[in-house]
């Protein structure tokens, strides 16, 4: 007997019918013994259609009413999985987040798991019954329903996993697994049957949107074993409740690893801005006294080009904000204009990331410059570049994203090996 959480995502619970095609996947772990937590997002598209209904309501709006609103999905989907499985003769009860509880911080819209009481869910397992809890969603010390940020329902199941110990997680999604790069983009993208949380976390926080980054945190944190796997394989197809191999791709240490490949995967992340001060004093303390302000605007800097400064006396700084954040971006520096010290800003968005990432490139030389050879024998310019010890980082116009990913995914070989 094991004990499993799987988490089911928003295409897999989009309708009635899938529903119970889910249902089948927990009853078979359920009637082969295990105990089962079950994590569920909203019906695909329900999310994005209520935060649309809070901007409609009003541009800016009350987080914590934003909350109350977009948590409202899972409750749905988790009610509805509890019926489908009771009427399979399945023991279920669904649970929202507060009823646990999951505990968060204050940072409503964008939440983090503070404490989860396993022993809450551990007692459900004890009466045989399969607890349907909705994702996405936990309490605030203010008493109130706060939500985890986009993707969330995956660091929920992660949480529950860690907090639980369970001997698995599986994230039961629209694709069999974690591939070299995003399916949809590049039909030629392999499936990986392992890859490593430190590449794995890469390939999240770099746009690959199949997990969450902070799940990804706590699955390397907590060492919960965590599988990303198929909801659309038949239920019942053999190999599908091996225990210890399930089809698809399991998250796991680098020493787990055998075949290491220099590369193993290209991400991309959309609706990058850039912008741009020119003729910044260049002085001690200029970075802090733009970045600081920034930060406290709660607006995420990502990529930061500073140029040499040719006279000693002044500098061009460039960075990149997510596009929705530009305007924020603009009014922040606005005001610290004589402060700072800049003759213009000027801003551009609609500019994509595109990432290579592997653990691999610690120890080879000239990853980057194939990359940059690639790119120019396309003819895609290259605006910033970033570096780390495990990915490469290249700022392009935003129409070339999808060239710019296949022709780095064909260049290391990830559609052959
Ligand atoms: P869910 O609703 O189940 O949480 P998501 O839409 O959040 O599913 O994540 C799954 C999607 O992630 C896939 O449909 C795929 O298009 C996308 N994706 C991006 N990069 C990758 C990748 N490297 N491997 C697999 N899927 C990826
Ligand atoms: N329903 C939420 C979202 O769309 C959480 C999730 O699906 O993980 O972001
Ligand atoms: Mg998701």
């Amino acid at each position: 007997m094991a004990r499993i959480v799987m988490k089911f995502g928003g295409t897999s619970v989009a309708d009635i019918a899938r529903i119970r095609n889910v249902a089948r996947h927990v009853k078979r772990e359920v009637d082969a013994g295990h105990e089962v937590a079950v994590v569920v997002s909203a019906m695909a598209g329900k999310t994005n259609e209520l935060v649309q209904w809070t901007r409609e309501a009003s541009p800016m709006h009350d987080a914590r009413e934003y909350d109350a609103v977009v948590a409202s999905g899972e409750q749905v989907t988790a009610g509805l999985l509890a019926i489908t499985l009771q009427n399979m003769g399945v023991h279920a009860r669904s649970w929202q987040g507060w009823q646990i509880p999951i505990k968060t911080d204050n940072a409503h819209g964008a939440a983090r798991i503070l404490d989860i009481d396993g022993a809450f869910l551990i007692k459900r397992f004890g009466e045989g019954q399969v607890a349907v809890v909705a994702g996405f969603q936990g309490i605030g010390p203010d008493n109130r329903i706060a939500t985890l940020g986009r993707g969330g329902s995956d660091t929920s199941a992660v949480a529950i996993a860690a907090a639980v110990k369970a001997d698995r997680c599986d994230i039961y999604t629209d694709v069999d697994g974690v591939y070299t790069t995003d399916p949809r983009i590049e039909p030629k993208a392999r499936r990986l049957a392992k890859i490593s949380f430190e590449e794995m976390l890469e390939m999240a926080s770099l746009g690959a949107k199949v997990l969450q980054v902070r799940s990804v945190e706590l699955a390397m944190v907590h060492r919960v074993r965590t599988f990303v796997r198929s909801s659309f394989d038949d239920p019942d197809a053999p190999g599908m409740g091996d225990l210890l191999n399930p089809p698809g791709t399991l998250i796991c240490d680098e020493e787990e690893i055998v075949e290491q490949q220099v590369v193993t995967g290209i991400a991309y992340a959309k609706d990058e801005a850039q912008i741009s001060l020119r003729r910044v004093g260049d002085r001690p303390g200029v970075a802090a006294g733009i970045f600081g302000p920034l930060a406290e605007a709660n607006i995420n800097v990502d990529m930061i080009v500073q140029n040499i400064s040719e006279d000693g006396k002044f500098t061009d700084m460039t960075f990149t904000v997510p596009s929705g954040d530009v305007d924020k971006a603009l009014a922040v520096l606005e005001r610290l204009k004589t402060t700072i010290g800049y003759d213009v800003v000027q801003s551009e968005a609609g500019m994509s990331k595109v990432s290579v990432i592997g653990i691999g490139m610690r120890s080879h030389a000239g990853v980057a410059a194939t990359a940059f050879k690639a790119l120019a024998d396309k003819s895609i310019n290259i605006r910033a570049i970033t570096t780390s010890e495990i990915k490469i980082s290249i700022l392009i116009d935003g129409p070339y994203t999808e060239l710019a990913v296949r022709t780095l995914h064909s260049i290391y070989g990830l559609d052959k090996q």
